[in-house]
């Protein structure tokens, strides 16, 4: 259950994430490889983006690491 769920995110990832990056201004950095995970630092990606957040107000964007998946603030 939980793989076939996985594999039809994965599927919408790339669209819906450039979409929503587009509506916050970030896609150029993003693509630029200039967005980096607000928690450990790495430069986020396709291959690895895991959530998109904000804090403040402000759009944070973390990688797929347990580690800092699991570190968002969940607020909305
Ligand atoms: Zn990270």
């Amino acid at each position: 259950m939980q793989k076939e769920e996985r594999i039809s995110i994965d599927a919408i990832l790339k669209d819906d994430v450039l979409e929503y990056l587009t509506q916050l201004d970030l896609k150029e950095d993003f693509e630029a490889g200039k967005i980096k995970c607000n928690s450990c630092e790495d430069i986020v990606t396709f291959e690895n983006i895991g959530i998109i957040f904000f804090e403040e107000h402000i759009p944070k964007i973390v990688c797929n690491k347990p580690y800092c998946y699991q570190n968002v603030p969940i607020t909305r």
